[in-house]
């Protein structure tokens, strides 16, 4: 665990952190767009991003320097999967 950073809150201590929705499922998706399509139909239709938001969002992830693959490094979540959610931000305001 010593080689694993985490991010540092605003008083410089540094946290691990993850993703509750991965937390939730307990499980390795193996196809990120059918995970992604799930975990988007258990959302609310009114926290429910939209398809041009989602796009116009994982557009500016695709040209990121922290988007690994599809993983934002900055948090650790799925590009994709933080893009669904309507009140969800780039944790470096990018969107
Ligand atoms: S969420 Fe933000 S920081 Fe992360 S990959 Fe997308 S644009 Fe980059």
């Amino acid at each position: 665990m010593d080689d694993i950073k985490g991010i540092k809150d605003t008083e410089g201590t540094e946290k691990l952190r993850f993703c509750r929705l991965c937390d939730i499922f307990k499980e390795i998706p193996r196809d990120i767009n059918a995970y992604a399509q799930r975990l988007y139909d258990l959302l609310d239709a009114k926290d429910k991003a939209g398809d041009e938001l989602i796009k116009e969002r994982l557009e500016i992830c695709s040209a990121c320097d922290r988007n690994s693959q599809g993983t934002c490094l900055a948090c650790g979540c799925y590009c994709i999967v933080r893009s669904m959610k309507k009140t969800v931000h780039c944790p470096h305001k990018k969107w």
